[in-house]
């Protein structure tokens, strides 16, 4: 088994709620368990700056599927929740990225693990340590300490959300 941390970002389509259905989502995979979800957030965006600002968050998941499969299903996921990849860094519905995979180091065409803009992201880092006060990376740096030196994104804590969608009436 594999502890995977994914990182989650929306900012199209009332994205608190796109995160939402993303981690039950995310919970129901094959092979594959929830151990647990961050808080949300709000962030400025990177790259173009004429979209509005995400809402982002972490899952850590413990499951035995490969990192490629694991790959497969967050792009299944995305694709369900209708997410379109035009302007590189736009507004989508949803993204999904693999942070970490235990420790694993992989660097393919298709896949970067450590996700190689991590450092640079506190809206990815300050989730994993919601989760995870002591994780580390492959090559020994903590995540406390990439959290520090971090530029700031205008990172804001949303308030709770409920784990299920309120009962209609
Ligand atoms: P960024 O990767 O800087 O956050 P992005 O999330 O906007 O940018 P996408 O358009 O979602 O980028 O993904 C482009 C490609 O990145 C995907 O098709 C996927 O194959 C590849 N990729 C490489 N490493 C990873 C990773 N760790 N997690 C998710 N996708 C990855
Ligand atoms: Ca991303
Ligand atoms: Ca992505």
């Amino acid at each position: 088994m594999t502890d995977a941390f994914i990182g989650l970002g929306s900012n199209l389509a009332d994205p608190t709620s796109q995160l939402a259905r993303a981690m039950t989502e995310l919970a129901t995979l094959p092979d594959t368990t929830l151990v647990a979800q961050s808080a949300f957030y709000s962030s400025r965006p990177v790259g173009p700056q004429d979209q509005p600002d995400f809402v982002n968050g972490a899952a850590w998941l413990r499951t035995s599927l490969g990192a490629l499969e694991l790959l497969d299903h967050l792009q299944t996921i995305e694709h369900r929740h209708g997410r379109e990849r035009t302007q590189h860094w736009g507004p989508r519905t949803l993204d999904l990225d693999l942070l970490v995979f235990g420790d694993a180091t992989i660097d393919t065409e298709r896949l970067t693990v450590p996700h190689p803009e991590l450092p640079n992201r506190d809206f990815a880092l300050q989730p994993l340590l919601d989760l995870k006060a002591d994780l580390t990376l492959p090559d020994g740096q903590t995540i406390v300490h990439l959290r520090q030196q971090c530029p700031d994104n205008n990172l804001r804590l949303l308030p709770p959300i409920p784990r299920e969608p309120f009962p209609p009436g």
